[in-house]
């Protein structure tokens, strides 16, 4: 069996936002040279998320109105955990959407059903911040 191990770093110039990933997992795919098997891809911070879903601006502007409702950034006040932080919404966001994804690998290619790209999701942003892409197979 075959592993490969890569982190990928990402600097949002927003405190929110979605960067589709794909590009670079297919790259991360290639390098390892894995035909058959299973890539985990996953945010190493709690206050961000790695997700599948269409990379459609609408839906985009749907997931940042509906995680606003769920969870508002302000004001800062109505959140615990913001002693020392601002970011406790960013945290409920993360967890919402998740910590990771796994795809197959089938043929050297991720094996997406229609439409699936894989999104980082930064939801305090403005700081580099880490995804780790694992793959293992053959
Ligand atoms: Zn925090």
């Amino acid at each position: 069996m075959k592993s490969y191990r890569k982190e990928l770093w990402f600097e949002t110039h927003q405190r929110r936002q979605l960067i589709n990933i794909t590009p670079e997992v297919e790259l991360c795919l290639s390098e390892s040279g894995i035909q058959e098997g299973m890539v985990l891809v996953n945010a190493m911070h709690i206050t961000a998320s790695v997700f599948i879903n269409d990379d459609e601006s609408g839906l985009h502007q749907d997931y940042e109105n509906w995680l606003e409702k769920l969870a508002p950034e302000k004001p800062h006040s109505q959140y615990n955990h913001n002693t020392y932080e601002d970011n406790g919404d960013a945290h409920l966001k993360r967890t919402i959407m998740g910590r990771e994804v796994v795809v197959a690998i089938t043929k050297g290619r991720l094996d997406f059903g229609p439409w699936e790209q894989i999104f980082y999701g930064e939801f305090d942003g403005k700081r580099r911040k880490r995804v780790l892409v694992k793959i293992i197979g053959e």
